[in-house]
């Protein structure tokens, strides 16, 4: 389930975050990034809820055409 969330930012940080492409999933991998610093706990991050994931040979991967991006863990970087 996605939550939304409103910031407020400056103008400094305002024209950083704008070239950024995918800004809320910049803040997604560093919120885990932050975690696994405070926890030493590696998670897996997916983009979507685990009934969701049925994409892939073995049906177990989130959707490829999310319009948030390409699931890192299950796609790998491009
Ligand atoms: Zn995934």
């Amino acid at each position: 389930m996605a939550v939304t969330k409103t910031i407020t930012l400056d103008e400094r940080t305002a024209r950083i975050a704008k070239k950024i492409p995918n800004f809320s999933k910049w803040v997604r991998l560093n919120l885990l990034d932050l975690e696994h610093k405070q926890t030493g706990q590696i998670e897996e991050f997916h983009l979507a809820e685990p009934q969701a994931r049925k994409w892939g040979p073995d049906k177990d991967k989130c959707n490829p055409h999310l319009t948030s991006g390409l699931c890192i863990t299950c796609w790998g970087e491009l």
